[in-house]
Formats: structure tokens, sequence, C-alpha cells
């Protein structure tokens, strides 16, 4: 059994370093892949259902690899943050999206992800929004800004001013993730936003689960007193959709309408009515 225990342990200890070296040579390739461009942005449309077409499109980053193909977001994002990269392939995220945005119509917006680290004190995130609105003549409503609610917990004034002087831009604000983290809704009613977005883990219980339909009576009654618009995001099923489109909701996203897709192959889709 103490042989058994050793070898575990050798088997354990030989793992960790093996992800270490792996996030090591991930980091180095990180960079390099800042320089070579080995970036591009998928867009995902999102639906209004009182006008039947895609109103806005959330823009997310692929890494296109030369040899480990496409790596996740899930993967290089929390390794950007902690490198402190982020800052610069976030500003990309949110130049490239608003140059794609131009060639859309114009009652078409683009929503971006953007880290806490992007909201960290050496970093002038409202001077960079400004600055690209001014250089592409984007109509600042037509960006949106999505943060989650650990961009908040460090230093939430900071924040929280910075998000006001977006929005004195003209740019929206929406809470992502919204119903994973300790939201309250006091604290709700005080944050600088203009749209939640009811993340993808509870959007599986809707239609499943009674709680999960009541909850989402209350969800919209919150966001219609707080005049905050609602997006339903992860929505995967026509039977999620049916629960879901008898609430009073701004946007519908996921795969039941469609995947994330190029710059290209998203063009023809927006702007049209879809059928469902
Ligand atoms: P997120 O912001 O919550 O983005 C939604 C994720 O759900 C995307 O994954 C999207 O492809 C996926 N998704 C959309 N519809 C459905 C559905 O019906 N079912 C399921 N199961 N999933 C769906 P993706 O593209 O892999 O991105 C993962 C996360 O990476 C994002 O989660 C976001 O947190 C982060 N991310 C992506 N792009 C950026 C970026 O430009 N900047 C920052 N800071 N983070 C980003
Ligand atoms: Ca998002
Ligand atoms: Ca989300
Ligand atoms: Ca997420």
């Amino acid at each position: 059994a103490k042989l058994d225990g050793r070898n575990r342990f050798v088997m354990y200890s030989a793992a960790i370093r093996d992800d270490h070296e792996d996030g090591l040579a991930l980091e180095t390739e990180l960079r390099e892949a800042i320089r070579h461009g080995e970036f591009e942005l998928q867009f995902q449309p999102i639906y209004n259902p009182r006008s039947g077409t895609a109103t806005l499109a959330e823009a997310l980053l692929r890494w296109r690899h030369p040899r480990r193909g496409t790596v996740s977001p899930e993967i290089f994002i929390p390794l950007a943050e902690r490198t402190g990269l982020i800052t610069v392939l976030g500003s990309w995220a949110l130049g490239e999206a608003i140059r794609t945005a131009l060639s859309w119509p114009r009652s078409v917006g683009v929503s971006v992800n953007v880290s806490a680290r992007q909201f960290d004190h050496g970093h002038d995130i409202v001077g960079l929004v400004e600055a690209l609105l001014r250089m592409s003549g984007l109509e600042p409503h037509r960006l949106t800004i999505e943060i989650t609610e650990s961009s908040l917990i460090d230093d939430p004034d900071r924040v929280v001013a910075r998000l006001v002087a977006l929005r004195a831009l003209g740019v929206r604000i929406a809470l992502d993730d919204f119903g994973t983290g300790y939201s309250s809704l006091s604290y709700l009613a005080h944050l600088p936003i203009d749209t939640i977005k009811i993340d993808q883990a509870f959007t599986q219980e809707i239609g499943t689960s009674r709680k999960a339909d009541s909850l989402m009576n209350a969800i919209t009654q919150l966001a219609h007193d707080l005049k905050l618009r609602l997006i339903v995001e992860g929505v995967e099923t026509q039977e999620q959709l049916q629960v879901i489109e008898k609430h009073a909701v701004h946007g519908i996203q996921g795969f039941v309408f469609a995947q994330p897709m190029t710059a290209d192959e998203l063009l023809p889709m927006i702007g049209n009515r879809v059928a469902t």
C-alpha cells in the first residue's frame, strides 16, 4: 500500500509538472500568437423576439493555433488574464468587433466581452473605447460591453465609475452570466448597466423544473421594474424556446438559432427574419 501510495504521488507530481510546462509553453505561444495575428472573432446572432430578426451579435474570440488547432477561449482567456496579455488581446477584440459591425445594417449592434483586468488601474478602457468609436464612426449605442460580476470584486468604486463613463459615451453595458454569482437585488438596482444576460446554466433548467419557470417570472418582472433589457443565453431546445417566448425578453441567444460563426457567414443572416 505504501509503495502504491508513493507511485501515485510520483504520477501526481509528474502530471502537475507536465501541466505547468505546458502552461509555460502556451504562455510563450500566446505572446507569439498575438504578434502573428492568430486570433479571430466569431459572432453569434442574438434574436429579438419582437422584430423576429437578429439585432445584436456577440463577438467570441478564437485562437487558430498552427499546431494545436482551435484553442478554446475557456483555456486561453484565463491564461491571458493571469499574464496580463488580456489587455492587448481585449483591445484588439474591441477594435475588430467595431470594425466588423461597420459592415452590418445600422439596426444591428455588437456585444463584446471585457475582462475584469481591462478595468485595471493602469489600463484606460474608457479612453480606448472613446478613440475606437471616434475613429470608426460607429454609433456608440451599437456597442455593448459585457462584464461579469467578477469585474466588480476588487475595486467596485473604480469599475462603477468607468462603467458610468462608458455609458456617458452612449455605450451599453450588459451583466453577463447572471444567476451564477452573488448579485442581490438591491445591488443590481445600483449598477450602471442596461442589460442582464441569464446564464446558460439557468437556461438549461427552463422547461424541466417548475422552480426555474417561476424564477423566470421573477427575473422578467425585476428586469422590467429596473428598466433593464433581458437576454437569455444558451437556449438549445425548442422546449426552452417555447417557455422563454412566453416571457417579455429582449434577446434570445443559443444553438437553437445559431452557433458562433465567422463574420462572412453572419452577414447574410442579420437583418433578416428568422423562421422559428
Ligand atoms: P460567454 O461570454 O458566456 O459566451 C457564451 C459561450 O456559450 C460561448 O462559448 C458560446 O459559444 C457558448 N454558447 C452559445 N450558445 C450556446 C448554447 O446554446 N449552448 C451552449 N452549451 N453553449 C452556447 P465560447 O465562445 O467558447 O466562449 C467561452 C467564454 O470565453 C465566454 O463565455 C467568455 O467568458 C470568454 N470569451 C470569449 N471571447 C472573449 C473575449 O473576446 N474577451 C473575453 N474577456 N472573454 C471572452
Ligand atoms: Ca458573454
Ligand atoms: Ca455568458
Ligand atoms: Ca460563461
